[in-house]
């Protein structure tokens, strides 16, 4: 598969390509030349199908013929190793788990895939890859894991200073090995201005072959498709009318989602479910899209102000409006409410949320209020012991740690502390 760019002013390339750039010489995202729907009898079928195959199908256009059919067969069971399960709260409501990977955050497919991938393309290169990437909190636990031990890939993660979880700062500083944590005196946007702008740096890119593992390189965007036909695969049966609430900061997730809905997966709609960050949710409102600087709220990984793949949902939608608004509702949600929300699942369910999935409940919740016959399928992004002080606060219980978590929370951090573009490039330079 060929991948152009949105901005239109770059050639063309080769998935390889734009996976070892991540973005495009002229900063577009890149976007696949062409998507050619599954065949009817893959969703009828589905039933019969593991989620490996799933994954296999619904991937391989998109990565061949780079990545040969055998190599990508080991790469998409490497990446599925553990379960994502639905779990039904009531007749009209189901959450899709996605935190039963290494870092408890639906992030470790992606990351792992891309990976994956990368370490093949670099298989018999001397030249290192050094991945540069921000986090608003997951994204770099998951990078971090799955790229330690990567043969010829350097990882370095910004993040910014006291405003990622205990837990998420851990993953992502104490692992050592190829991985380096810069820590940002700034917010989430900062971080991700200076990723960006060192992408653009000349005086860098001619030295070192820097890309990204934010959900900008299609590495770690397309895999995520792979969630909502698990999902499909176990609800369809006894649900029609399929609606996913997906909860969103960079727009990554549920672009992807729409990307299997155009390989054909039947789902009737998606509900864009935001904290505060509610740029999207506006646009839908008034057609004006307005980015705004990041507001800090307890979903963090959501704490987005300008979310870098909207441009790729209105790529989707041919920027018609019209069309978008059909597919799409969105809607925002403030931090009393999440944690109305985190209590009320608890109370009526005994189901323990994460923050970012109650935005995800409650954007199902607000959606269901107008639509009876739906069935709404929230994803639950991420464990709720990611986000201790919050869930205990709410549900006034101690939560116990899960394995993957326990092993991190007694290592010691490693960060160096950066306040600039300059500083990050010097840091780049000289390391
Ligand atoms: C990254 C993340 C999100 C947002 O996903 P996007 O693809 O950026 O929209 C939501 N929840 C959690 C827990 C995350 O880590």
């Amino acid at each position: 598969m060929n991948y152009y760019s949105l901005n239109k002013k770059a050639p063309n390339t080769t998935f390889k390509n734009a996976v070892i750039k991540g973005l495009a010489p002229d900063k577009g995202l890149y976007f696949p030349e062409s998507i050619t729907p599954l065949p009817e009898d893959f969703f009828k079928n589905i039933d019969n199908l593991s989620n490996i195959e799933i994954a296999f199908a619904a991937i391989k256009q998109f990565v061949s013929p780079e990545i040969p059919e055998d190599v990508l067969k080991t790469i998409v069971e490497e990446t599925l190793s553990f379960d994502f399960p639905v779990i039904q709260l009531n007749e009209n409501v189901s959450t899709l788990e996605l935190f039963h990977g290494p870092t408890m955050a639906f992030k470790d497919v992606g990351a792992r895939f891309m990976a994956r991938c990368l370490g093949y393309f670099n298989k018999d290169n001397t030249n290192e890859v050094t991945v540069l990437v921000a986090t608003s909190g997951d994204t770099g636990g998951a990078v971090a894991n799955g790229f330690l031990g990567v043969k010829g890939v350097n990882v370095v993660i910004l993040y910014p200073s006291g405003k990622v979880s205990d837990i998420q700062e851990k993953q992502l500083t104490t692992l050592g090995q190829n991985i380096t944590a810069l820590e940002v005196d700034g917010v989430f946007d900062d971080c991700q201005d200076m990723v960006k702008r060192a992408f653009l740096d000349e005086e860098l890119t001619s030295k070192m072959q820097l890309t990204s593992a934010n959900s900008i390189n299609v590495a770690r965007w397309l895999p995520q498709l792979f969630y909502f036909m698990f999902a499909y695969k176990q609800l369809h049966n006894s649900h029609k009318n399929i609606v996913f609430s997906v909860p969103s900061g960079n727009f990554g997730n549920i672009c992807a989602g729409m990307m299997a809905q155009q390989l054909g997966l039947p789902i009737r709609k998606f509900i864009a479910s935001n904290n505060k960050n509610n740029v999207v949710t506006n646009y839908l409102k008034t057609e004006e899209y307005t980015p705004k600087p990041s507001i800090q709220t307890i979903s963090n990984a959501m704490d987005v102000g300008n979310p870098s793949n909207f441009i790729r949902i209105q790529e989707i939608y041919k920027n018609n409006f019209a069309d978008l608004k059909d597919n799409l509702s969105s809607f925002s949600f403030s931090d009393e409410e999440t944690k109305e929300a985190l209590a009320h699942i608890y109370k009526t369910y005994n189901y323990v949320a994460d923050p970012h999935g109650a935005v995800g409940y409650l954007g199902c919740k607000e959606y269901l209020k107008k639509n009876k016959d739906v069935h709404c399928v929230f994803l639950e992004t991420a464990h709720s012991t990611k986000f201790l002080d919050v869930v205990e606060e709410v549900i006034k219980e101690k939560q116990p740690l899960p394995e993957q978590i326990q092993e991190v929370m007694y290592k010691t951090k490693v960060a160096t502390k950066i306040g600039s573009y300059n500083e990050l490039k010097s840091y780049l330079l000289n390391n």
